[in-house]
């Protein structure tokens, strides 16, 4: 469907972010022949914060958007199955021995991504994830350390902002200065389960769910439909936290156009991208530099697709990196049913977590560990569970469903290691475009499938501590990343610690595909931290970036100024 976008929409009625919320700007055109400094291919998480950063420092940029300009206002709807449309619903086959489902356990579409559908919780990884290899002989380590990414994670916290408890103790401790929320039902069971255990547990965060009114966002009414897009705008999504500013500041977004190809000029630098616009023509936009940032399945499979006389394999993969080392986590959700009414749909799905078991335990005989986190499943969604769980069909789910008010569930976050033949690959299949789609292959490894076996047994135990009556289990998958990941060997790595592609000086990939692991910490934050500093990096080297062959390595220093607009000044500072 063809909707307006927001410089049409805004010369008739106001494009809506939420009840107060408004673009009330006209979102400025380039031309195709304009040659713009920055052309972003993606305009999710990652996408949106550095448009808005290149914007506010002043650079031409343009976000290409494969989906809508959501209105939110009109677009979407407090109905489970009416949310549909947020999330990357396009062709793609999946494989191997477990195989990922992908659709809405994955990847968003439409401007702000994956983090209008997120549940919001934004742990930080830890300073272990970092060096896995070095400490644990598994995996890669990281190009950079915990030290280097710490000030963004700060930075981002108030600027979603994160609400969380004033004093978080796992991986390096820290406060949050936005204070938590209530809890729900299902937080209830997760502090009585682990507290029962002796395991301490999280409440009220860290999530990017306003505890208080902020701005022209109003706070949380704990209704439960974060994952359908939060219509109060209490829940952060670049949509609504960096979008508005990028606009003020001079950027365009084009939404609906589906990037179908990134060009490589003659000297070996790439000179645009080919695109598909609302109405399926196609187009090409002249850039000094390309940023693609278009998920962990589209970010390679773009680059794949840009194959050409001197990159046969793919566009920036003389590695032939691009593609392998995809992750996911380990996403089982645990479901237990009370005598009492637990209602957990009364509640952001985010709101309590433990990480006591993120850390390698020397007595497990795997590596690495696991979180647990409440999730809210709505009742679709619970019946589709029941019917995973339990093989409930006919009456029988009907029952469990009418039983819905008495279940909590909780979700484990385990961490599964890179591998690379966990891939993605082009397949036969060709989209509407006639793009070759992704094929995604992927298999677990002993220490990915014992960590998962622990985990979920833990979670059980403290789903029947809480005083559960019946605990099932559904075996299932989270948080896509990788498949382009950063590091300092240009022989087994795609894009160097700043994003930019070893092959190519002028390309850059900033999205959760650069991650070299995965840590057992939600990805969302850690996304958009390393797409600030990506952006401060860019902002440092200046015009250097579109003229010249040369890497300067320097770190970039954090540029606080470029913050949206009422980042500062609210909330209560507690622990820095
Ligand atoms: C149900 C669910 C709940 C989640 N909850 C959490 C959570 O609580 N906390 C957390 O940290 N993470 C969560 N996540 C994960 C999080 O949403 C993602 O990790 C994150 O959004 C990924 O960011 P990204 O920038 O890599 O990609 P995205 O945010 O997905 O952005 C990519 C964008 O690029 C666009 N695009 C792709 N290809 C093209 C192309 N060829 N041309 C033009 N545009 C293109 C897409 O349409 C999309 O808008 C959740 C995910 C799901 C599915
Ligand atoms: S629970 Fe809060 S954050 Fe989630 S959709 Fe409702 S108002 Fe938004």
């Amino acid at each position: 469907m063809n909707r307006p976008v927001a410089s049409e929409a805004s010369s008739r009625e106001p494009h809506r972010l939420g009840p107060l919320q408004t673009i009330d700007v006209t979102m400025r055109r380039f031309a195709e022949r304009d040659e713009v400094d920055f052309l972003i291919v993606g305009c999710g998480s990652a996408g949106g914060v550095l448009l808005q950063r290149l914007a506010r420092a002043g650079f031409h940029v343009i976000a290409l958007e494969a989906g809508p300009f959501w209105d939110t206002a009109r677009d979407w709807v407090s109905d489970e199955s009416g949310s549909h449309e947020l999330y990357w619903e396009d062709p793609r086959v999946t494989g191997g021995k477990n195989p990922l489902a992908l659709g809405s356990n994955n990847c968003g579409k439409g401007v702000g991504g994956g983090s209008v559908h997120w549940a919001a919780f934004t742990p930080r990884l830890h300073p272990s994830d970092f060096e896995v290899y070095t400490r644990d002989g598994v995996g890669t380590d990281w190009p950079i350390n915990y030290d280097i990414i710490r000030p963004y994670y700060e930075q981002l916290e108030l600027e979603m902002p994160v609400a969380g408890p004033a004093y978080y103790p796992w991986g390096h401790p820290h406060g949050y200065a936005y204070g938590p929320h209530p809890m729900g039902g299902a937080g209830n069971a997760l502090i009585k389960g682990c507290t029962a255990l002796g395991i301490p547990v999280s409440i009220g965060g860290p999530v990017a769910i306003l505890s208080g009114s902020h701005g022209d966002r109003p706070h949380c009414i704990y209704r439960g439909f974060c994952l359908q897009g939060c219509k109060v705008g209490a829940k952060a999504s670049t949509l609504i936290t960096h979008v508005p500013d990028a606009l003020h500041s001079g950027a365009e977004i084009r939404d609906q156009s589906m990037a179908a190809r990134v060009e490589l000029g003659d000297n070996g630098r790439v000179t645009g991208v080919h695109y598909f616009d609302r109405n399926g023509k196609s187009r090409f936009q002249r850039a000094k530099a390309v940023i693609i940032a278009g998920y962990s399945i589209e970010t390679p499979r773009l680059l794949l697709n840009s194959a050409c006389k001197g990159f046969e394999n793919g566009l920036a993969n003389s590695s032939d990196t691009v593609g392998r080392y995809l992750m996911a986590q380990g996403g089982n959700v645990i479901l237990g049913r009370f005598e009492q009414p637990v209602r957990m749909y009364k509640a952001p799905p985010a709101h309590a977590l433990t990480e006591e078991f993120y850390e390698t335990n020397p007595k497990n005989d795997f590596a690495r560990g696991f979180a647990i986190q409440t999730v809210g499943p709505l009742p679709i969604a619970f019946g589709k569970q029941m019917v995973s769980a339990k093989r409930a069909w006919g009456w029988g789910l009907r029952r469990e469903m009418m039983d819905y008010n008495h279940w909590a569930s909780f979700g484990l976050l385990a961490e599964i290691l890179p591998w690379a033949e966990n891939r993605v690959t082009l397949a036969e299949e060709r989209d509407r475009f006639g793009l070759p789609v992704a094929h995604v292959s992927f298999n677990l490894h002993d220490n990915d499938k014992k960590l998962i076996d622990a985990a979920k047994n833990k979670t059980m135990q403290v789903m029947q501590a809480a005083s559960a009556t019946e605990v099932v289990q559904e075996a299932r998958y989270a948080h896509l990343v990788g498949a382009a990941r950063m590091g300092h060997d240009p022989r087994t790595s795609v894009v160097d610690k700043f994003g930019r592609a070893h092959d190519i000086a002028n390309l850059f990939i900033c999205d959760g595909s650069i991650l070299p692991t995965q840590g057992s910490a939600n990805p969302g934050l850690t996304i958009q931290a390393l797409a600030a500093r990506t952006a401060d990096y860019l902002i440092s080297q200046g015009q250097s970036t579109f003229t010249s062959n040369e890497r300067d390595m320097t770190e970039p220093s954090l540029r606080r100024e470029l913050a949206p607009p009422g980042t500062y000044g609210r909330g209560v500072p507690r622990i820095a």
